[in-house]
C-alpha cells in the first residue's frame, strides 16, 4: 500500500521492511533498551512539547556513543530512511515531532560531561546533558553556564544546540549560539566530523554558527564544547508591581536607555501573574496589570549604583510595590514564578498555545495592545509572559480544546499575533524554533528565493533530505532542483502536497 506524505509517496510494505532492516542490525551495536519497536512504547515518543502534533515513529534508537549513532544514521542512509533526533522532548515548536516511516535517534543515554577545562573556561559534554547539569558542575569554582531556557532543569545541550535556544539572562550574556564554540557532528551520510573547537574562532566558514538552530536539519550533534562564564560578584533582583504594562514597559525603556544592561529583564501581565501565583506561590500581587523582574549583576559598587536607577524609574512609574531579595532563596522564589508560567497557565485554562516573537523593543507597548485588540475580538485570552529587554514575546493563547471551534480560532489569532510582530519588523520566532509549527509562516517572513537560498546550504549537508524532513521549510523541495521562481511540484499538481 502507498500513502502520500509531506515526505513524498511512500511504499509502507517498503518502509516497514527497511525498518525492520535497521531494527535488526540495531540490535547487534546497541543493548536491549537500545532499540524500541513495540507499538505502545514507541508512542511514548510521539511528540514534543507542542503537543498538538503527533506522530508514531516507527523506530526508536537510543544510542550510548557517537559511534552507535554513527551506525544508525549510516543504515538510514543506506535505506534511504529519514530520521529525527530528540533530545528531552521540550520543544516548543514540534522540531523533534518524529516521522511515521521513519528512526527517531534519541539521545538521553548520551549524558556524560566530558571534560571540564577551567583554566579555559571550556566544558565538553554529550547532547543529552541536561542544560542545568553544567552550571551544577561548574558552580564549586565559581562558574556557570550562561543560557538559561526556563526549561533548564530538563532540557538537553542538544536541543539548546539545534533550537539556539534562550533564556531570561540572554539578554546581557547571549544566546546558546554564543557559547557554542565547537561541534562533533554525524553528517546525515554517517560521516563523523569536528566543526570549531575550544578556540574563540576558526578560519573559514563559521559552520558552528550554521549548525546552531538548524533544528535537527544538518545532522546530529554528539559532542558540544561550551563555553563558561565567572560568577559575578553580585546578584541583585528586584520584583516590582504595576497597575498596567505601559508603566512596567516605561521602566524597561528607561533603564536600556540610562545605558545599563541588567542580567535579565522579564515581564508578566495579569492573566499570567494570576496563574503564577496560583502554582508556586511566589508572592506576586494578585491585583497587578504588569509585572516585573529585574536582575543586575556584575561587580558589587557598579551593581549598588544601577540597581538605585531600577528603583527610582519604578517609582517614577507609579510602581504599587516594589520588592528586593535579600538572599538567594528570595531570588530563586521570585524566578520561580515567571519560569513556572508556561505550565502554569494550565490552572487557568485547559488549553493553551505558547506562542515565540520577537519585536524590537520599542514597539513593545503598540505590539502588546495589537495583540489584546486580536484577543477581544476574536473572544480568544492571551496572557502575555517576556523577555522584555530582548523584545521576545511568549504571549500564550489559551482555548478549550472541547468548545466547538475553540482550537482553531487560537490558532488563528497565534498566526495573527505573528503577523503583528512582522509588521512592527520582528521574526517569527525568537528562541522555540520553527519546526513543524511554524514552517506555514516562512513565507511571511521569507521570499521564495531566501527560501531556495537556504536550502543550498541545507543540501550540502544532507543531499537526500534524510536529517528531520519537513521541519522548518514550508514546501517540499528536493536537492538538486534549481533555486529560482517556484515550480509546481508534481506531488503538489497531483493534490497530494501542501505549497504553503
Ligand atoms: C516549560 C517550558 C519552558 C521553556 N522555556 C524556554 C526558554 O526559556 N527558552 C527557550 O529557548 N526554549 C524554551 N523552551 C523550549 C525547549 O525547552 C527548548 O527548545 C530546548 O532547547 C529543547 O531541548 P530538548 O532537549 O527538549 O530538545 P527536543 O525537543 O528533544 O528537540 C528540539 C530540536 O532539537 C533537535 N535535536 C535534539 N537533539 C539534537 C542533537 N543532538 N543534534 C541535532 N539536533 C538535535 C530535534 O530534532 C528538534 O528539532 C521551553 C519549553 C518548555 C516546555
Amino acid at each position: 500500500m502507498s500513502t502520500a506524505t509531506q515526505h513524498g509517496v511512500v511504499d509502507q510494505k517498503d518502509s516497514s521492511l527497511k525498518l525492520k532492516r535497521i531494527a535488526a542490525e540495531m540490535r547487534t551495536v546497541l543493548d536491549v533498551r537500545g532499540v524500541v519497536t513495540e507499538h505502545e512504547q514507541l508512542r511514548t515518543y510521539e511528540c514534543d512539547g507542542l503537543t498538538g502534533y503527533r506522530v508514531v515513529p516507527g523506530l526508536v534508537v537510543l544510542p550510548e556513543t557517537t559511534e552507535q549513532v554513527q551506525a544508525v544514521v549510516r543504515a538510514c542512509w543506506r535505506e534511504g530512511v529519514p530520521f529525527v533526533a530528540r533530545g528531552s522532548g521540550t520543544g516548543l515548536s514540534g522540531g523533534a515531532l518524529p516521522v511515521a516511516e521513519g528512526v527517531l535517534i534519541v539521545l538521553t543515554r548520551m549524558r556524560r560531561i566530558l571534560e571540564v577545562d577551567l583554566p579555559n573556561q571550556r566544558v565538553i559534554v554529550e547532547p543529552g546533558v541536561i542544560n542545568l547539569w553544567v552550571t551544577q558542575k561548574v558552580v564549586p569554582d565559581g562558574y556557570y553556564y550562561a543560557p538559561d531556557p526556563s526549561s533548564q532543569l530538563v532540557c538537553s545541550i542538544g536541543g539548546n544546540v539545534a533550537e539556539n535556544s534562550g533564556g531570561a539572562h540572554c539578554l546581557k550574556y547571549g544566546f546558546t549560539t554564543n557559547h557554542v564554540l565547537g561541534l562533533e557532528v554525524v553528517l546525515p551520510d554517517g560521516e563523523i566530523v569536528n566543526l570549531g573547537g575550544k578556540a574563540l574562532d576558526t578560519p573559514g566558514y563559521d559552520l558552528v554558527g550554521a549548525f546552531v538552530g538548524s533544528e535537527g536539519t544538518l545532522g546530529i550533534a554528539t559532542k558540544i564544547t561550551l563555553r563558561i562564564v565567572r560568577k559575578p560578584e553580585t546578584v541583585q533582583t528586584l520584583l516590582a508591581a504595576f497597575d498596567s504594562m505601559d508603566e512596567a514597559g516605561g521602566v524597561v525603556s528607561d533603564v536600556i536607555a540610562g545605558g545599563i544592561v541588567p542580567a535579565a529583564v522579564e515581564m508578566m501581565d495579569h492573566l499570567s501573574i494570576q496563574a503564577a501565583e496560583a502554582a508556586v506561590h511566589a508572592g506576586y500581587p494578585l491585583d497587578a496589570g504588569g509585572l516585573l523582574i529585574v536582575e543586575l549583576d556584575g561587580p558589587a559598587a557598579e551593581v549598588e549604583r544601577q540597581f538605585e536607577f531600577v528603583e527610582r524609574a519604578c517609582k517614577q512609574h507609579n510602581a504599587s510595590m516594589i520588592r528586593i531579595a535579600a538572599n538567594d532563596e528570595e531570588r530563586v522564589l521570585m524566578w520561580k514564578g515567571r519560569k513556572s508560567a508556561f505550565a502554569a497557565v494550565g490552572r487557568i485554562s485547559p488549553d493553551y498555545y505558547v506562542q515565540d516573537g520577537v519585536i524590537p523593543r520599542t514597539a513593545l507597548p503598540q505590539v502588546l495592545r495589537e495583540i489584546a485588540d486580536l484577543g477581544a475580538k476574536s473572544g480568544i485570552r492571551v496572557a502575555n509572559v517576556f523577555h522584555a529587554g530582548d523584545g521576545n514575546l511568549h504571549p500564550l493563547v489559551l482555548y478549550d480544546g472541547d468548545v466547538e471551534g475553540e482550537a482553531e480560532r487560537a490558532e488563528h489569532v497565534a498566526g495573527e499575533i505573528l503577523s503583528v510582530c512582522l509588521r512592527h519588523g520582528g521574526s517569527i520566532t525568537g528562541e522555540h524554533g520553527v519546526g513543524e509549527d511554524k514552517k506555514k509562516y516562512m513565507p511571511r517572513m521569507f521570499t521564495t528565493e531566501d527560501l531556495d537560498t537556504m536550502q543550498l546550504l541545507r543540501c550540502a549537508f544532507d543531499p537526500l533530505r534524510l536529517s528531520n524532513p519537513g521541519k522548518v521549510f514550508p514546501t517540499p523541495r528536493l536537492c538538486g532542483e534549481v533555486p529560482g521562481h517556484h515550480r509546481t511540484h508534481p506531488l503538489e499538481r497531483a493534490g497530494l502536497a501542501e505549497i504553503f
